[in-house]
């Protein structure tokens, strides 16, 4: 039995900090970072697949040529050259970006939290896929914003759905702050907006007069090579863009940035100079540099082409050993496969026995604000070898069948027991 701490501090939080609630699974994911769990929870980029070398030089010149400056303060908005470079990022995707209209931030994660510091007041409903990026997660519900979800299936967010949201929302006089979403390879689904969809989504977004947050930190890892449209692409002015270099350069520099049209912009400065002035300039100018003088889209296909690999690595492992009942979805880019697990087992539940099993996921309850998701896990295939996933899906598939083969011999006791 763990000790109950009481917190000596709790008539001193203001009431967002005091909601907040340390992570059950946080305590069990000090075992999945052990060297023989196979870890198939976190989230994070192959970055042996960098030329590290080739980072090492940028870095040796960049002091060389530019030190001083490097090591100074920079901008509130970020590094004018860098954002002309992340302009051409996000050129790869059809996006025609201006410099001007770009506030760099502390990787994504940071325009998350300062777009839902500008937009969101207590008991604000915000809407999101379901499941959704645990980050955001946690950015709305710091500001004591209320997450509503919207389903999703295999086609990504369902319009229907949406649509119903809205007007139930409606009745109940409440008119949501924004729509938070990651269109392709979404974190944790694994799935992808369909071209059609993204119309009938930004329709609905228009009737309602909605603001839309696109979160796109794994378009260009589409394993073909493909994308589709970008949200901000099709109706810019009322898509507030967030991108990130954590998934095709590095998380380690934390570079990301938020796109959004005069008004907003300027706000997210003045937030972003109350946060921390600035971002490093340091790793401003270090992407900069890398980004101009470096092959990045060469850089990008590799993770791609690894990623896909590994994907499917893991899916086909799951097909030839999870047990019947299982099921996982067919991502096509990114980082992480969607899966679940037979009625009657909970995921949350189930993960110490898989940790005690020497493998480690991500129960899906993380994912939804309103406790939904035992069912389901998120795999993560981008970190691990193939043969290391492999092994990791054996390990899990051996929890999950023994789980069954104890429900099928004691499943209401076992129920009573855990209710
Ligand atoms: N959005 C999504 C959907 C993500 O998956 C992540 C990282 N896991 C982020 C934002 C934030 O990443 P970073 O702060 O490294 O840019």
């Amino acid at each position: 039995m763990s000790e109950v701490r009481v917190d000596p501090n709790l008539d001193r939080y203001a009431a967002r900090a005091a909601a907040l609630r340390a992570s059950e699974i946080r305590a069990l994911f000090s075992v999945a970072s052990r060297p023989e769990v196979v870890s198939l929870a976190g989230g994070m980029p192959d970055t042996a697949a960098l030329d590290l070398e080739a980072v090492g030089d940028t870095l040796q010149a960049l002091m060389a040529e530019d030190g001083a400056r490097a090591l100074q303060y920079g901008g509130g908005q970020g590094d004018p050259e860098l954002r002309e470079q992340l302009c051409e990022v996000m050129g790869a995707e059809g996006i025609d970006a201006r410099a001007d209209d770009l506030v760099v931030t502390t990787g994504g994660q940071q325009a998350l939290d300062l777009l839902a510091k500008m937009l969101c007041d207590p008991g604000d409903v915000v809407l999101a896929e379901g499941p959704t990026y645990v980050g955001a997660l946690g950015a709305f519900q710091s500001y004591e914003a209320r997450v509503v979800h919207v389903p999703m299936d295999a086609e990504g967010m369902d319009p229907d759905a949406l649509a119903t949201r809205l007007e139930e929302l409606h009745h109940e006089g409440r008119r949501p702050k924004l729509l938070y979403t990651v269109p392709s390879h979404q974190n944790p689904a694994g799935v992808s907006l369909s071209e059609e969809r993204r119309h009938r989504v930004l329709a609905l977004a228009q009737q309602w007069d909605l603001l839309v947050v696109e979160d796109n930190p794994y378009g260009l890892l589409d394993f073909k090579g493909e994308h589709h449209p970008p949200l901000v692409t099709l109706d810019p002015s009322r898509v507030v863009y967030v991108g990130t270099l954590s998934k095709v350069f590095s998380p380690g520099i934390r570079v990301g940035w938020v796109m959004a049209p005069g008004a907003l912009r300027d706000k997210v400065v003045q937030l972003k100079e109350s946060a921390d002035l600035c971002q490093s300039n340091l790793t401003q100018a270090l992407a900069a540099r890398w980004l101009r003088e470096q092959p990045w889209r060469d850089q990008i296909d590799r993770f791609r082409e690894r990623y896909r690999d590994r994907c499917r690595a893991l899916t086909d492992a799951l097909a030839a050993e999870m047990p019947h009942g299982c099921e996982w979805s067919q991502p096509t880019g990114g980082l992480f496969v969607w899966a679940s697990v037979p009625e009657g087992i909970d995921t949350g539940e189930l993960l110490a026995k898989a940790l005690n099993a020497r493998v480690a996921y991500v129960p899906g309850r993380a994912f939804f604000a309103d406790g939904s998701g035992g069912r389901s896990l998120r795999l993560n295939f981008s970190f691990c070898g193939e043969d290391r996933l492999r092994e990791g899906v054996q390990r899990l598939a051996g929890v999950v069948q023994e789980e069954l083969e104890l429900r099928a011999a004691f499943g209401t006791q076992l129920d009573e027991g855990t209710s």
